[in-house]
């Protein structure tokens, strides 16, 4: 078993997107300007955006941290949204979900302008994405198809199955994992929680995605011999031995599920640093698209 170690691939993608930066800057540009909404006070929410504001630093883009309170109105957050979709010193921003149950995530979603929807959420580029067009991937299941290339993963061919379909991982890496192209051109099955006999799909996978959201939920009797494995959870679980009484952990039982396969992600330091360089590099294209 070898690991996918997406944090070290991460490192390396900031650095050559900070080289980037530096061209540009060096060149008479402005730097990457990135900006991010967190509403409530969600202690994983204000982590991960702590995480993006941190490599944002680190490969030499501005950033801005708007925050609001929890129950800020609806209204007062599209203002925000439209504020920033004219503010020309913003080449991109975020909103960091999940938002309060009384926030209509899709108007919020649909707000922002889609040359700055570095998060690849606007239905105009995920049209784009399912059309195979230019644009911005959602930077998970990006960052996932990199991680991929990046270890000469070749998944054409394979039968890969994505357990899981949210807008947000499951259904955009569905659609890029069966692109004509490669990392792609795999046959997929896509599961949820209505599959009828989950195991007996997952046993067939050349590549597995696990993006659900239950920790330790693949298991090693759910995995054949030699498969790839993507584990996308991150899930706060119990551990005494820890001075918070936490720690995180993925879908999948990775002691036990790492003994059968060839490839795994590790929970942390697999996917969620991939995720964080996906968007600086979508913040950057954005950057260099725009005339202004
Ligand atoms: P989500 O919106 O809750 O979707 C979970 C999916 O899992 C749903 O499609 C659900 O099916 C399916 N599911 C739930 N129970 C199942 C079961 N027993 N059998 C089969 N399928 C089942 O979650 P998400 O936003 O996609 O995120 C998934 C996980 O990835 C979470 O742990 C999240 O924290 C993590 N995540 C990590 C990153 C990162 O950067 N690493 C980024 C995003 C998310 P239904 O549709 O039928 O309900």
């Amino acid at each position: 078993m070898k690991l996918l170690d997406g944090k070290m691939l991460s490192l390396e993608l900031q650095t050559e997107i900070a080289a980037e930066v530096e061209a540009h800057v060096a060149n008479g540009g402005r730097k990457p300007h990135l900006a991010a909404i967190l509403i409530g006070d969600d202690p994983a929410s204000k982590a991960y955006v702590g995480h993006k504001v941190k490599a944002c630093a680190k490969a030499g883009f501005e950033s801005s941290l708007i925050e609001r309170k929890g129950n800020v109105s609806q209204e007062e957050l599209l203002d925000i949204v439209r504020e920033l979709n004219e503010d020309d010193s913003v080449d991109g921003f975020i909103v960091q979900l999940p938002l309060p149950a009384h926030i209509d995530n899709q108007a919020v979603i649909e707000a922002v302008k889609p040359s700055k929807d570095v998060d690849g959420f606007h239905p105009e580029n995920v049209g784009r994405m399912a059309l195979g067009l230019p644009t911005f991937l959602p930077a998970t299941p990006g960052g996932i198809m990199t991680l991929l290339e990046r270890n000469g993963v070749k998944t054409t061919g394979m039968h890969a199955v994505v357990i899981g379909r949210s807008d947000i991982v499951g259904n955009p890496m569905t659609s890029l994992l069966s692109r004509n192209s490669e990392p792609g051109n795999c046959t997929v099955t896509q599961c949820h929680s209505r599959t009828v006999d989950l195991k007996s799909h997952t046993l067939k996978a050349d590549l597995i995605i696990a993006a659900v959201g239950r920790p330790h939920f693949l298991t090693a009797d759910m995995v054949k011999e030699g498969a790839v494995v993507v584990d996308v959870g991150i899930n706060s679980i119990e551990d005494s031995s820890r001075k918070s009484g936490r720690r995180l952990t993925g879908d999948v039982d990775f002691e036990n599920v790492a003994e059968k396969c060839s490839l795994i992600t590790p929970v942390p330091g697999g996917v969620g640093p991939m995720t964080i360089a996906t968007l600086l590099q979508n913040t950057l294209r954005a950057r260099l698209a725009s005339k202004r």
